[in-house]
């Protein structure tokens, strides 16, 4: 497996115009206001990217049916899109501008994926939580990509292996979800559950090998896929951000433990070497 420190990832990434691939397991809106592993992983990695013209997330938390929604909206509005967390987390917004131009050419590249205009949507948690410490500043323009719940997993592959190209024209594929995510198993500091340590571990092997079909294989996964995700929505974005990888890639991975005892925090970029 290849594996790097953060320290060395600003390093690596220099020498390449394409940009990195990333997804972050985004866990409790908690982290947002918490100085913990995962925030100060996120804000460390920020700091060793290379800044993007634009941003592109696909975030858990934007589900549509039977159609790929874009926001094209010059401002996406902040969506506190949580109940019964502190008042602090509903006073939080990420004031970056959308990118509408390049947002509707993303539409007619996903004409095939039933790709649609929006200009409702916004920025969920799933989004703003992890790029107020990415991107303190909100001053790379973002916008966010709908996951399609009516497909299957291979679909999401496809969706990422569409996008990839725009790595080269600056723009940052960034994949918010978590690799295990059964709230109703979740145990405040619960250790992690034996379905979770699994799922998590061949989530990493076969991502290691690049092995993505078996990642969307949901048969193949059996019942290891609906312990760890008994709706997928926080599976389909990592399978966004494998589906734009190439295999030039070198894969990291970061903040890899079991939170809360079926979550999993584990991240990933793929970036060019
Ligand atoms: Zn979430």
């Amino acid at each position: 497996m290849q594996t790097h420190s953060l320290q060395d990832l600003s390093d690596r990434f220099a020498p390449s115009d394409r940009m990195p691939v990333v997804f972050l397991g985004h866990g409790s809106p908690m982290n947002v206001i918490e100085d913990n592993d995962y925030s100060r992983a996120w804000s460390d990695l920020g700091k060793s990217l290379p800044c993007p013209k634009a941003i592109l997330v696909v975030s858990a938390h934007w589900m549509t049916q039977g159609t790929t929604l874009v926001d094209v909206s010059e401002m996406p509005r902040t969506i506190h899109d949580f109940y019964g967390f502190p008042q602090v987390l509903f006073d939080q917004h990420y004031p970056a501008p959308g990118q509408p131009g390049l947002a509707r050419e993303i539409v007619a590249l996903l004409k095939s994926h039933r790709a649609q205009e929006d200009d409702h949507w916004g920025l969920d948690h799933g989004a703003w939580a992890v790029l107020k410490f990415l991107y303190p500043e909100a001053d790379v323009p973002v916008f966010q990509v709908s996951i399609d719940m009516s497909r299957g997993l291979e679909h999401q592959l496809d969706i990422g292996r569409t996008l990839s190209d725009l790595r080269d024209r600056g723009v940052l594929i960034l994949g918010s979800g978590n690799v295990v995510h059964n709230l109703r198993a979740m145990r405040p500091g619960g250790k992690p559950l034996d379905f979770a340590l699994e799922f998590d571990a061949l989530f990493a092997d076969r991502l290691t090998d690049r092995d993505f079909a078996a990642l969307a294989d949901a048969e193949g996964l059996g019942a290891l896929l609906p312990a760890a995700h008994p709706t997928v929505d926080h599976y389909l974005p990592a399978l966004a951000v494998a589906g734009a990888s190439d295999a030039r890639d070198d894969l990291t991975f970061m903040t890899d433990a079991i939170d809360l005892g079926s979550v999993s925090m584990r991240s990933f970029i793929f970036h060019a070497n």
